[in-house]
């Protein structure tokens, strides 16, 4: 299931950790892109943060087809 990827945007402190990863501000002054469909990104609508292959963060919006794309290139790796 996918329920422990959706946790950690949903469950978690978004605010802290994007502030632990120099994220917040960016979030906030809509800066960053949904890594798949590249709608902006807000506290609302961030669903994932990863670490992409450049071991740099990526995000996800909470469109289920955005979701459902990240979790396809998950399976790839
Ligand atoms: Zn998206």
């Amino acid at each position: 299931m996918n329920n422990n990827i959706m946790k950690f945007a949903v469950d978690s402190d978004v605010k802290g950790i994007l502030k632990k990863i120099g994220s917040y501000e960016n979030i906030v002054a809509g800066k960053i892109e949904c890594t798949i469909c590249q709608q902006l990104l807000t506290l609302q609508n961030l669903q994932i943060i990863y670490k992409n292959k450049e071991n740099d963060y990526s995000f996800v919006c909470d469109n289920p087809y955005c979701i459902e794309q990240y979790l396809e290139s998950k399976k790839d790796i």
